[in-house]
Protein backbone atom coordinates (compact mmCIF):
# COMPACT_ATOMS: atom_id res chain seq x y z
CA UNK A 1 0.00 0.00 0.00
CA UNK A 2 1.64 3.30 -1.20
CA UNK A 3 2.12 6.24 1.49
CA UNK A 4 0.33 9.16 -0.25
CA UNK A 5 0.82 13.21 0.48
CA UNK A 6 -1.61 15.86 -0.33
CA UNK A 7 -0.46 19.65 -0.18
CA UNK A 8 -3.13 22.26 0.23
CA UNK A 9 -5.98 21.72 2.58
CA UNK A 10 -8.82 23.46 0.94
CA UNK A 11 -11.74 22.63 -1.53
CA UNK A 12 -9.32 19.99 -3.38
CA UNK A 13 -6.88 18.55 -0.80
CA UNK A 14 -9.30 18.24 2.49
CA UNK A 15 -12.09 15.68 0.90
CA UNK A 16 -9.61 13.94 -1.10
CA UNK A 17 -7.48 13.53 2.42
CA UNK A 18 -10.68 12.46 3.79
CA UNK A 19 -12.05 9.79 0.85
CA UNK A 20 -8.25 8.30 1.37
CA UNK A 21 -8.89 7.95 5.12
CA UNK A 22 -12.04 6.29 5.10
CA UNK A 23 -10.30 3.97 2.35
CA UNK A 24 -7.96 2.73 4.87
CA UNK A 25 -4.86 4.66 3.27
CA UNK A 26 -2.24 6.47 5.10
CA UNK A 27 -2.25 10.11 3.74
CA UNK A 28 -0.23 12.81 4.85
CA UNK A 29 -2.06 16.30 4.59
CA UNK A 30 0.29 19.32 3.81
CA UNK A 31 -1.52 22.76 5.05
CA UNK A 32 -0.45 26.33 5.34
CA UNK A 33 -2.45 27.01 8.40
CA UNK A 34 -4.00 25.31 10.99
CA UNK A 35 -7.89 25.44 11.65
CA UNK A 36 -7.56 28.39 14.50
CA UNK A 37 -5.63 30.60 11.70
CA UNK A 38 -8.23 29.34 8.83
CA UNK A 39 -11.05 30.63 10.90
CA UNK A 40 -9.63 33.82 11.64
CA UNK A 41 -8.29 35.08 8.44
CA UNK A 42 -10.42 36.44 5.43
CA UNK A 43 -12.75 35.22 3.14
CA UNK A 44 -11.28 33.59 0.55
CA UNK A 45 -14.29 33.00 -2.02
CA UNK A 46 -18.07 33.32 -2.38
CA UNK A 47 -17.65 29.16 -2.75
CA UNK A 48 -21.74 28.36 -4.05
CA UNK A 49 -21.81 24.66 -4.40
CA UNK A 50 -24.23 22.95 -6.89
CA UNK A 51 -26.00 19.70 -5.75
CA UNK A 52 -24.30 17.33 -7.27
CA UNK A 53 -21.32 19.06 -5.17
CA UNK A 54 -23.51 18.70 -1.92
CA UNK A 55 -24.01 15.15 -2.67
CA UNK A 56 -20.31 14.34 -3.31
CA UNK A 57 -19.41 16.24 -0.17
CA UNK A 58 -22.40 14.48 2.11
CA UNK A 59 -21.21 11.12 0.45
CA UNK A 60 -17.83 11.32 1.87
CA UNK A 61 -19.50 12.44 5.31
CA UNK A 62 -18.30 16.15 5.09
CA UNK A 63 -21.66 17.70 4.27
CA UNK A 64 -22.57 19.31 8.16
CA UNK A 65 -24.09 22.34 6.65
CA UNK A 66 -26.83 20.46 4.70
CA UNK A 67 -29.61 20.83 6.94
CA UNK A 68 -29.05 24.14 8.22
CA UNK A 69 -27.09 26.74 5.26
CA UNK A 70 -29.63 28.48 3.57
CA UNK A 71 -30.60 27.38 0.42
CA UNK A 72 -29.85 29.47 -3.03
CA UNK A 73 -33.00 28.47 -5.25
CA UNK A 74 -32.50 29.95 -8.13
CA UNK A 75 -31.21 32.34 -10.28
CA UNK A 76 -32.26 36.26 -11.23
CA UNK A 77 -30.60 37.67 -13.87
CA UNK A 78 -31.07 41.41 -14.70
CA UNK A 79 -29.12 43.05 -17.54
CA UNK A 80 -28.65 46.87 -16.71
CA UNK A 81 -27.60 49.80 -18.35
CA UNK A 82 -27.21 53.02 -16.65
CA UNK A 83 -29.36 52.21 -13.88
CA UNK A 84 -32.15 50.49 -15.96
CA UNK A 85 -33.19 46.90 -16.35
CA UNK A 86 -33.48 46.11 -19.94
CA UNK A 87 -33.62 42.74 -19.68
CA UNK A 88 -34.49 40.31 -16.51
CA UNK A 89 -35.98 36.80 -15.72
CA UNK A 90 -35.44 34.75 -12.91
CA UNK A 91 -34.34 30.70 -13.35
CA UNK A 92 -35.26 28.17 -11.06
CA UNK A 93 -32.54 25.39 -10.30
CA UNK A 94 -33.72 21.44 -10.19
CA UNK A 95 -32.42 21.09 -6.78
CA UNK A 96 -31.05 24.19 -4.74
CA UNK A 97 -27.52 25.27 -4.15
CA UNK A 98 -25.51 26.70 -1.25
CA UNK A 99 -22.70 28.58 0.04
CA UNK A 100 -20.51 27.97 3.28
CA UNK A 101 -17.88 30.02 4.10
CA UNK A 102 -14.78 28.40 3.15
CA UNK A 103 -13.30 29.48 6.21
CA UNK A 104 -16.01 27.80 8.47
CA UNK A 105 -15.50 24.89 6.11
CA UNK A 106 -11.77 23.88 6.10
CA UNK A 107 -11.46 24.73 9.86
CA UNK A 108 -14.27 21.54 10.59
CA UNK A 109 -12.76 19.55 7.82
CA UNK A 110 -9.28 19.91 8.89
CA UNK A 111 -10.74 19.22 12.67
CA UNK A 112 -12.50 16.25 11.37
CA UNK A 113 -9.58 15.25 9.74
CA UNK A 114 -7.62 15.28 12.57
CA UNK A 115 -9.68 13.59 15.06
CA UNK A 116 -10.16 10.57 12.25
CA UNK A 117 -6.42 9.86 12.90
CA UNK A 118 -5.61 11.62 9.93
CA UNK A 119 -1.63 12.92 9.85
CA UNK A 120 -1.50 16.88 9.73
CA UNK A 121 1.42 18.81 9.24
CA UNK A 122 1.57 22.87 9.16
CA UNK A 123 4.15 23.52 6.33
CA UNK A 124 5.10 25.63 3.65
CA UNK A 125 7.87 23.63 1.91
CA UNK A 126 9.64 25.14 -0.80
CA UNK A 127 10.17 23.23 -3.69
CA UNK A 128 13.45 21.75 -2.35
CA UNK A 129 11.38 20.60 0.28
CA UNK A 130 8.95 19.15 -1.71
CA UNK A 131 11.34 17.45 -3.80
CA UNK A 132 12.79 15.94 -0.65
CA UNK A 133 9.12 14.89 0.46
CA UNK A 134 7.95 13.40 -2.48
CA UNK A 135 10.97 11.19 -3.06
CA UNK A 136 9.86 9.63 0.10
CA UNK A 137 5.64 9.74 -0.65
CA UNK A 138 4.86 6.91 -3.60
CA UNK A 139 2.10 9.77 -4.91
CA UNK A 140 1.92 13.38 -4.27
CA UNK A 141 -0.98 15.43 -4.97
CA UNK A 142 -0.20 19.33 -5.05
CA UNK A 143 -3.66 21.37 -4.22
CA UNK A 144 -1.87 24.91 -3.66
CA UNK A 145 1.39 25.87 -5.41
CA UNK A 146 2.99 28.75 -5.41
CA UNK A 147 3.72 30.71 -8.52
CA UNK A 148 7.23 28.56 -9.05
CA UNK A 149 5.39 25.08 -8.15
CA UNK A 150 2.84 25.83 -10.58
CA UNK A 151 5.14 26.05 -13.25
CA UNK A 152 6.28 22.87 -13.02
CA UNK A 153 2.58 22.01 -14.47
CA UNK A 154 2.73 22.82 -18.24
CA UNK A 155 0.57 25.23 -19.10
CA UNK A 156 -2.15 23.23 -21.58
CA UNK A 157 -1.63 24.84 -25.32
CA UNK A 158 -5.49 23.71 -26.43
CA UNK A 159 -6.70 27.10 -24.32
CA UNK A 160 -6.75 30.53 -23.93
CA UNK A 161 -3.84 32.09 -21.43
CA UNK A 162 -4.65 35.67 -20.90
CA UNK A 163 -2.14 36.30 -18.60
CA UNK A 164 -3.66 38.41 -16.31
CA UNK A 165 -7.46 38.33 -14.73
CA UNK A 166 -10.24 39.06 -17.00
CA UNK A 167 -12.03 40.51 -13.82
CA UNK A 168 -10.84 42.67 -10.59
CA UNK A 169 -12.63 40.84 -7.61
CA UNK A 170 -13.88 42.31 -4.10
CA UNK A 171 -15.93 39.82 -1.92
CA UNK A 172 -17.94 41.44 0.97
CA UNK A 173 -19.87 39.19 3.61
CA UNK A 174 -22.72 40.74 4.70
CA UNK A 175 -25.36 41.16 7.73
CA UNK A 176 -28.60 43.18 7.31
CA UNK A 177 -29.15 42.65 3.78
CA UNK A 178 -32.65 42.29 2.74
CA UNK A 179 -33.49 39.14 1.46
CA UNK A 180 -34.60 37.66 -1.55
CA UNK A 181 -38.37 37.02 -1.41
CA UNK A 182 -37.75 33.46 -3.17
CA UNK A 183 -34.05 32.17 -2.18
CA UNK A 184 -32.93 32.78 -5.46
CA UNK A 185 -29.50 34.46 -5.98
CA UNK A 186 -28.71 38.16 -7.85
CA UNK A 187 -26.58 37.95 -10.67
CA UNK A 188 -26.51 41.24 -12.72
CA UNK A 189 -25.05 41.63 -15.64
CA UNK A 190 -23.38 46.07 -15.99
CA UNK A 191 -21.99 45.73 -19.50
CA UNK A 192 -18.98 47.57 -20.29
CA UNK A 193 -18.33 47.35 -15.81
CA UNK A 194 -18.84 43.78 -15.08
CA UNK A 195 -21.18 41.69 -12.92
CA UNK A 196 -22.29 42.06 -9.17
CA UNK A 197 -23.32 38.69 -8.02
CA UNK A 198 -24.71 38.30 -4.33
CA UNK A 199 -26.81 35.29 -2.75
CA UNK A 200 -27.25 34.13 0.89
CA UNK A 201 -24.79 31.87 2.50
CA UNK A 202 -23.44 30.64 6.08
CA UNK A 203 -20.58 32.09 8.10
CA UNK A 204 -18.89 31.78 11.74
CA UNK A 205 -17.01 29.40 13.85
CA UNK A 206 -17.98 26.05 13.45
CA UNK A 207 -21.18 25.16 15.97
CA UNK A 208 -21.77 29.34 15.52
CA UNK A 209 -22.49 29.66 11.92
CA UNK A 210 -25.37 32.39 10.73
CA UNK A 211 -26.85 33.44 7.69
CA UNK A 212 -24.93 35.92 5.79
CA UNK A 213 -25.21 37.69 2.44
CA UNK A 214 -22.38 36.88 0.43
CA UNK A 215 -21.64 39.64 -2.78
CA UNK A 216 -19.13 39.54 -5.27
CA UNK A 217 -18.15 42.49 -7.63
CA UNK A 218 -16.82 41.85 -10.67
CA UNK A 219 -14.73 44.73 -12.57
CA UNK A 220 -13.97 44.79 -16.08
CA UNK A 221 -10.20 45.95 -15.28
CA UNK A 222 -9.67 49.60 -15.37
CA UNK A 223 -13.49 50.56 -15.31
CA UNK A 224 -15.72 52.46 -12.66
CA UNK A 225 -15.86 48.91 -10.52
CA UNK A 226 -12.19 48.64 -10.10
CA UNK A 227 -12.11 50.69 -7.71
CA UNK A 228 -11.17 49.44 -4.41
CA UNK A 229 -7.32 50.15 -3.48
CA UNK A 230 -5.05 47.36 -1.87
CA UNK A 231 -4.68 49.07 1.48
CA UNK A 232 -8.41 50.57 2.10
CA UNK A 233 -9.39 48.96 5.28
CA UNK A 234 -12.38 47.06 5.43
CA UNK A 235 -14.97 49.45 6.36
CA UNK A 236 -13.50 52.30 3.61
CA UNK A 237 -14.10 49.36 1.16
CA UNK A 238 -17.60 48.71 1.90
CA UNK A 239 -18.63 52.61 2.05
CA UNK A 240 -17.09 52.34 -1.49
CA UNK A 241 -19.56 49.46 -2.34
CA UNK A 242 -22.59 50.90 -0.87
CA UNK A 243 -21.71 54.09 -3.42
CA UNK A 244 -21.00 52.20 -6.38
CA UNK A 245 -24.05 50.19 -5.98
CA UNK A 246 -26.14 52.89 -5.34
CA UNK A 247 -24.67 54.39 -8.70
CA UNK A 248 -25.05 51.60 -10.82
CA UNK A 249 -28.31 49.36 -9.79
CA UNK A 250 -31.38 50.05 -10.30
CA UNK A 251 -32.51 51.74 -6.91
CA UNK A 252 -34.73 48.25 -5.71
CA UNK A 253 -32.12 46.34 -5.92
CA UNK A 254 -29.09 48.76 -4.50
CA UNK A 255 -31.48 49.34 -1.49
CA UNK A 256 -31.19 45.81 -0.31
CA UNK A 257 -27.50 46.91 0.66
CA UNK A 258 -27.91 50.41 2.33
CA UNK A 259 -28.18 49.09 5.71
CA UNK A 260 -25.76 46.28 5.48
CA UNK A 261 -22.79 45.73 7.60
CA UNK A 262 -19.51 43.35 7.09
CA UNK A 263 -19.93 40.15 9.37
CA UNK A 264 -16.81 40.52 10.75
CA UNK A 265 -13.07 41.78 10.52
CA UNK A 266 -12.13 39.78 7.78
CA UNK A 267 -15.28 39.84 5.82
CA UNK A 268 -13.79 41.19 2.88
CA UNK A 269 -11.22 40.46 0.36
CA UNK A 270 -10.03 41.84 -3.28
CA UNK A 271 -7.61 40.42 -5.88
CA UNK A 272 -7.82 39.21 -9.09
CA UNK A 273 -7.57 35.63 -10.86
CA UNK A 274 -5.73 34.93 -14.06
CA UNK A 275 -7.24 32.38 -15.71
CA UNK A 276 -5.08 29.10 -16.67
CA UNK A 277 -5.59 25.73 -17.59
CA UNK A 278 -2.66 23.40 -16.88
CA UNK A 279 -1.84 19.57 -17.88
CA UNK A 280 -2.46 17.69 -14.87
CA UNK A 281 1.11 16.19 -14.73
CA UNK A 282 3.87 18.30 -13.12
CA UNK A 283 7.22 17.03 -12.88
CA UNK A 284 10.02 18.46 -10.31
CA UNK A 285 13.59 19.22 -11.52
CA UNK A 286 14.59 15.82 -10.27
CA UNK A 287 12.13 14.22 -12.80
CA UNK A 288 9.99 13.01 -9.95
CA UNK A 289 5.69 13.54 -11.39
CA UNK A 290 3.35 15.00 -9.15
CA UNK A 291 -0.50 15.31 -9.57
CA UNK A 292 -1.94 18.53 -9.79
CA UNK A 293 -5.28 18.78 -8.76
CA UNK A 294 -8.24 21.56 -8.21
CA UNK A 295 -7.19 25.29 -9.17
CA UNK A 296 -3.99 23.84 -9.49
CA UNK A 297 -4.39 22.96 -13.19
CA UNK A 298 -7.34 24.42 -13.95
CA UNK A 299 -8.21 27.99 -12.48
CA UNK A 300 -11.22 29.98 -13.52
CA UNK A 301 -12.74 33.33 -12.88
CA UNK A 302 -15.31 33.04 -10.22
CA UNK A 303 -17.97 34.48 -12.42
CA UNK A 304 -18.86 31.03 -13.60
CA UNK A 305 -19.09 29.82 -9.85
CA UNK A 306 -16.96 26.66 -11.15
CA UNK A 307 -13.77 26.12 -9.00
CA UNK A 308 -15.08 24.95 -5.75
CA UNK A 309 -17.35 22.62 -7.65
CA UNK A 310 -14.65 21.62 -9.91
CA UNK A 311 -11.88 20.70 -6.72
CA UNK A 312 -14.50 18.81 -4.87
CA UNK A 313 -14.92 16.96 -8.25
CA UNK A 314 -11.62 16.30 -8.82
CA UNK A 315 -11.19 14.73 -5.12
CA UNK A 316 -13.98 12.34 -5.52
CA UNK A 317 -12.39 11.44 -8.84
CA UNK A 318 -8.62 11.37 -7.83
CA UNK A 319 -9.67 9.01 -4.45
CA UNK A 320 -11.63 6.46 -7.02
CA UNK A 321 -8.64 6.41 -9.06
CA UNK A 322 -6.36 5.84 -5.52
CA UNK A 323 -8.09 3.12 -4.21
CA UNK A 324 -8.99 1.42 -6.96
CA UNK A 325 -5.52 0.64 -7.41
CA UNK A 326 -3.93 1.19 -3.87
CA UNK A 327 -1.26 -0.43 -4.20
CA UNK A 328 0.57 1.93 -7.15
CA UNK A 329 2.08 2.26 -9.24
CA UNK A 330 1.65 5.83 -9.20
CA UNK A 331 3.57 6.36 -12.61
CA UNK A 332 3.36 9.48 -15.26
CA UNK A 333 0.42 6.93 -16.86
CA UNK A 334 -1.41 6.10 -13.92
CA UNK A 335 -1.43 10.23 -13.25
CA UNK A 336 -2.64 10.85 -17.03
CA UNK A 337 -5.27 8.26 -16.67
CA UNK A 338 -6.63 9.60 -13.07
CA UNK A 339 -6.77 13.25 -14.51
CA UNK A 340 -8.72 12.50 -18.16
CA UNK A 341 -12.15 12.03 -16.36
CA UNK A 342 -12.34 15.15 -14.45
CA UNK A 343 -10.72 17.20 -16.95
CA UNK A 344 -12.91 15.78 -19.85
CA UNK A 345 -15.99 15.61 -17.76
CA UNK A 346 -15.51 18.53 -15.17
CA UNK A 347 -12.80 20.63 -15.51
CA UNK A 348 -13.03 21.65 -18.70
CA UNK A 349 -16.62 21.86 -19.92
CA UNK A 350 -16.69 24.17 -16.43
CA UNK A 351 -13.57 26.68 -17.90
CA UNK A 352 -15.49 26.68 -21.35
CA UNK A 353 -18.67 27.62 -19.27
CA UNK A 354 -17.03 30.42 -17.38
CA UNK A 355 -15.57 31.98 -20.34
CA UNK A 356 -18.87 31.91 -22.05
CA UNK A 357 -20.60 33.56 -19.09
CA UNK A 358 -18.20 36.17 -19.16
CA UNK A 359 -18.35 37.07 -22.42
CA UNK A 360 -20.66 35.79 -23.70
CA UNK A 361 -21.21 34.38 -27.60
CA UNK A 362 -23.67 35.83 -30.17
CA UNK A 363 -25.59 32.29 -29.56
CA UNK A 364 -25.98 32.32 -25.67
CA UNK A 365 -26.79 36.47 -25.83
CA UNK A 366 -29.57 35.25 -28.09
CA UNK A 367 -30.65 32.72 -25.13
CA UNK A 368 -30.51 35.33 -22.61
CA UNK A 369 -32.72 37.26 -24.44
CA UNK A 370 -35.16 34.46 -24.45
CA UNK A 371 -35.26 33.44 -21.63
CA UNK A 372 -37.00 36.79 -20.68
CA UNK A 373 -40.06 35.07 -21.98
CA UNK A 374 -39.27 31.61 -21.22
CA UNK A 375 -39.53 29.79 -18.12
CA UNK A 376 -38.29 26.73 -18.97
CA UNK A 377 -34.93 28.27 -20.95
CA UNK A 378 -34.55 30.40 -18.18
CA UNK A 379 -34.38 27.07 -15.91
CA UNK A 380 -32.10 25.23 -18.35
CA UNK A 381 -29.59 28.16 -18.32
CA UNK A 382 -29.84 28.38 -14.16
CA UNK A 383 -29.32 24.24 -14.64
CA UNK A 384 -26.16 24.90 -16.87
CA UNK A 385 -24.11 26.77 -13.68
CA UNK A 386 -25.03 23.46 -11.99
CA UNK A 387 -23.56 21.20 -15.11
CA UNK A 388 -21.60 23.05 -17.24
CA UNK A 389 -21.32 20.04 -19.23
CA UNK A 390 -24.56 20.47 -20.45
CA UNK A 391 -23.47 24.04 -22.46
CA UNK A 392 -24.37 22.49 -25.52
CA UNK A 393 -27.60 21.10 -24.92
CA UNK A 394 -28.63 24.78 -23.64
CA UNK A 395 -27.83 26.42 -26.78
CA UNK A 396 -29.57 23.87 -29.22
CA UNK A 397 -32.66 24.73 -26.52
CA UNK A 398 -31.90 28.13 -27.14
CA UNK A 399 -31.69 27.75 -31.18
CA UNK A 400 -35.30 25.38 -31.14
CA UNK A 401 -36.61 28.03 -29.43
CA UNK A 402 -35.53 31.41 -31.46
CA UNK A 403 -36.57 28.94 -34.52
CA UNK A 404 -40.04 28.58 -33.09
CA UNK A 405 -40.56 32.41 -32.47
CA UNK A 406 -39.08 33.18 -35.84
C1 LIG B 1 -13.72 35.83 -5.00
C2 LIG B 1 -13.90 34.38 -5.35
C3 LIG B 1 -15.19 33.85 -5.45
C4 LIG B 1 -15.38 32.52 -5.81
N1 LIG B 1 -16.65 32.03 -5.92
C5 LIG B 1 -16.82 30.74 -6.29
C6 LIG B 1 -18.14 30.20 -6.39
O1 LIG B 1 -19.15 30.88 -6.16
N2 LIG B 1 -18.26 28.88 -6.74
C7 LIG B 1 -17.18 28.12 -6.99
O2 LIG B 1 -17.36 26.93 -7.29
N3 LIG B 1 -15.93 28.60 -6.90
C8 LIG B 1 -15.72 29.88 -6.55
N4 LIG B 1 -14.47 30.37 -6.43
C9 LIG B 1 -13.31 29.50 -6.72
C10 LIG B 1 -12.99 28.56 -5.59
O3 LIG B 1 -12.91 29.24 -4.34
C11 LIG B 1 -11.67 27.88 -5.87
O4 LIG B 1 -11.65 27.46 -7.20
C12 LIG B 1 -11.47 26.67 -4.96
O5 LIG B 1 -11.35 27.08 -3.63
C13 LIG B 1 -10.24 25.91 -5.41
O6 LIG B 1 -10.02 24.82 -4.59
P1 LIG B 1 -8.54 24.28 -4.41
O7 LIG B 1 -8.60 23.15 -3.47
O8 LIG B 1 -7.92 24.10 -5.71
O9 LIG B 1 -7.77 25.50 -3.72
P2 LIG B 1 -8.12 26.22 -2.33
O10 LIG B 1 -9.49 25.91 -1.89
O11 LIG B 1 -7.73 27.66 -2.46
O12 LIG B 1 -7.16 25.53 -1.33
C14 LIG B 1 -5.76 25.54 -1.48
C15 LIG B 1 -5.04 25.73 -0.19
O13 LIG B 1 -4.64 27.09 -0.10
C16 LIG B 1 -4.99 27.60 1.18
N5 LIG B 1 -5.25 29.00 1.07
C17 LIG B 1 -6.25 29.59 0.38
N6 LIG B 1 -6.17 30.91 0.55
C18 LIG B 1 -5.11 31.12 1.36
C19 LIG B 1 -4.51 32.27 1.91
N7 LIG B 1 -5.03 33.48 1.66
N8 LIG B 1 -3.41 32.13 2.67
C20 LIG B 1 -2.88 30.91 2.93
N9 LIG B 1 -3.42 29.78 2.45
C21 LIG B 1 -4.51 29.89 1.69
C22 LIG B 1 -6.19 26.84 1.55
O14 LIG B 1 -6.42 26.90 2.94
C23 LIG B 1 -5.76 25.49 1.10
O15 LIG B 1 -4.81 24.95 1.98
C24 LIG B 1 -14.24 31.70 -6.08
C25 LIG B 1 -12.96 32.22 -5.97
C26 LIG B 1 -12.78 33.55 -5.61
C27 LIG B 1 -11.39 34.10 -5.51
Amino acid sequence: MGSIQILGAGECGLPLAHRLLRGGLPVTLVAARDAASVLDGTVTSTQLKFPRTLDLEADAGLGHWRARAPEIRGIRLAMVMEGQRVLGWSGRLSRPAQSVDQRTVFARWLTDYVDAGGELEIADPSTAELERRAARADLTVVTRASAELAAYFPVDPGWPAPGEPARRLAVFYLDGVAADPDGYGMYVSLPGLGEVISYPGFTGAPGQERCCEMLLIEALPGGPLDAFGMYESPAERWRRAVRLLGETLPADLADRYRAAELTDGGAVAVGGVTPTVRRPVGVLPSGQPILGGGDVVCRMDPGGAQGANNAAHCAADYASAILAGPAGPFDRTWMEAAAAPWLTGTAHPAARWTDAVLAPPAELQQLLMAAQGDPALANAFADTFARPADLSRLLALGAETSQQVG
